[in-house]
């Protein structure tokens, strides 16, 4: 987009799951918004290098279903259609707990599952359809375009041997984990942002497997067998998805490895305590086996930084990235989107949006996120945590020990999980007399060693 044309422009630096949710809310407050994007994009669902997470499991939380269905209406009925099923987190999960596993119960919280490349395609789809939007793919976004060192103005990109500038009023940073933006902020005089890290050495490896004419696939649609430092240091999370798949990720936490290939997979499958090796044993190998080990929780703090160009935000795990255990990455990117939408809405007609203020409230989205995700991390990174992480984690798995005993405490707990309800729901009396004076679990079965 030239100079000078008078269309108001914003530019998004990736086509990840939160540069799609920021492109469609720019679309309401932008007269042109252009998706630059490293990769060139598959026409059809299917994995890519700038998403190496897609080949694991996916879950999206409750929460993060309901705002990205009200960006994109219809959205869960397309995913049904291409195959996604629909189904009660109560009745559909099967939970492999420390403390046993609670038996189903309705819980009125509709999940869908998918593949993260299913998810992306269909979003991008919506996206492309908007009219202020064009993705451009296959173009990297290599440093930002200023006047001076207090307005950001645009990007530059490289396509091949060749570069370009886009000029933009606004250009939002949802390029991930690889985010360069620390090394683009320091180029125009900023300090370095203070990193905070907490990695729980957890490491993934997943496959999807068909089911074999003759077999069927479990009654479960979800199956969570978690981690807990220090007894428990392996785990799954298999889902039903489309096409008929079982997509199963297992991990491993606190410097255990998970499995590397075909051959190890199901003989660590064997160590859990859940069905997931009889399950794997019946059905067929539908893709290989492919590990990811980046999973550390980390946010930058760009809130904090004494000053912030105009004309520039971040967003998505290029701010924060969580442990994906939680399944929590998707649904903040949503949230950030709609404080995103708050913000733009807010201000009055062309006024530019106060990129620092954004970040300082982003900061406050991801804060609950990062919480629920550090304080168990930190029993596995840390050998003398902090009281109030002991405290947080003796009450988390108190909490957790009493689900299998009480249905309340168990559809509490789930809407914490699926960030539908806020911590305060732990306060209603009979959950919380519950949690801390209810039965103990019947035993700790320790997962086995491989
Ligand atoms: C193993 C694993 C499992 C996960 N499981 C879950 C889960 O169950 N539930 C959940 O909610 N979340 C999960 N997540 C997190 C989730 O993937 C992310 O939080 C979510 O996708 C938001 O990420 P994003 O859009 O910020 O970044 P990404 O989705 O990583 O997208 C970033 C995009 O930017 C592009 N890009 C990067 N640099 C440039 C550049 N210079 N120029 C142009 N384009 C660029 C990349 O190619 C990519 O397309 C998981 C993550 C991992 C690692």
């Amino acid at each position: 987009m030239p100079m000078g044309t008078g269309v108001r422009h914003a530019v998004v630096i990736g086509a990840g799951m939160a540069g799609l949710a920021a492109a469609r809310v720019l679309a309401d407050s932008f007269e042109a918004v252009t998706v630059v994007e490293r990769d060139t994009l598959p026409s059809a669902p299917g994995p890519r290098a700038g998403v190496p997470q897609g080949h694991h499991v996916h879950g999206l939380l409750a929460l993060g279903a309901e705002v990205f269905e009200g960006y994109f209406p219809g959205l869960r009925a397309e995913l049904q259609q291409a195959g996604a099923p629909v189904w009660d987190w109560g009745e559909g999960l099967r939970a492999v707990l420390p403390g046993g596993s609670p038996p189903p119960v309705p819980m009125d919280m509709p999940t869908q599952t998918f593949s993260r490349p299913l998810l992306e395609h269909v979003l991008r789809r919506r996206v492309r359809a908007l009219e202020p939007v064009t993705v451009r793919d296959g173009l990297t976004v290599t440093g930002l375009r200023t006047t001076g060192p207090g307005k950001v103005v645009g990007v530059r990109v490289k396509d091949g041997d060749s570069e370009d500038e886009i000029a933009a009023d606004l250009v939002v940073d949802a390029s991930g984990r690889s985010s360069r933006l620390p090394r683009w902020l320091a180029a125009l005089g900023l300090p370095d942002p203070r990193k905070t890290t907490v990695d729980a050495q957890i490491g993934y490896a997943s496959r999807t497997y068909s089911c074999p004419a003759g077999q069927s696939l479990p009654s479960w649609m979800g199956l969570l067998e978690p981690l807990r430092a220090p007894d428990f240091p392996r785990g799954c999370y298999a889902i039903r998805i489309e096409d008929d798949l079982l997509h199963v990720t297992l991990h491993a936490g606190g410097g255990t490895q998970p499995p590397h290939g075909d051959d190890d997979f199901l003989a660590f499958a064997k160590t859990l305590r859940g069905p997931i090796a009889d399950t794997i044993t019946s059905l067929t190998p539908a893709s290989a086996v492919r590990r990811y080990a980046r999973t550390l929780n980390q946010k930058t703090a760009y809130h904090r930084l004494p000053r912030w160009p105009d004309g520039l935000i971040a967003l998505g795990d290029s701010v924060c990235t969580f442990n994906p255990a939680y399944g929590q990455g998707m649904t903040v990117a949503a949230l950030e989107a709609r404080l995103l939408e708050q913000m733009l809405r807010s201000r009055r007609t062309r006024t530019p949006l106060d990129g620092h203020a954004f970040q300082k409230r982003l900061a406050r989205v991801t804060a609950f996120s990062w919480l629920m995700a550090t304080i168990p991390d930190r029993a596995w990174a840390q050998s003398h945590p902090a009281w109030p992480v002991k405290a947080g984690n003796w009450f988390m798995n108190r909490l957790i020990d009493t689900v299998p005993h009480d249905p309340k405490v168990y559809t509490a707990f789930s809407s914490l999980f699926h960030m539908t309800a806020g911590p305060l729901t732990l306060a209603d009396p009979r959950v919380l007399s519950r949690v801390l004076i209810g039965p103990r679990p019947s035993g700790n079965l320790r997962t086995t060693t491989a």
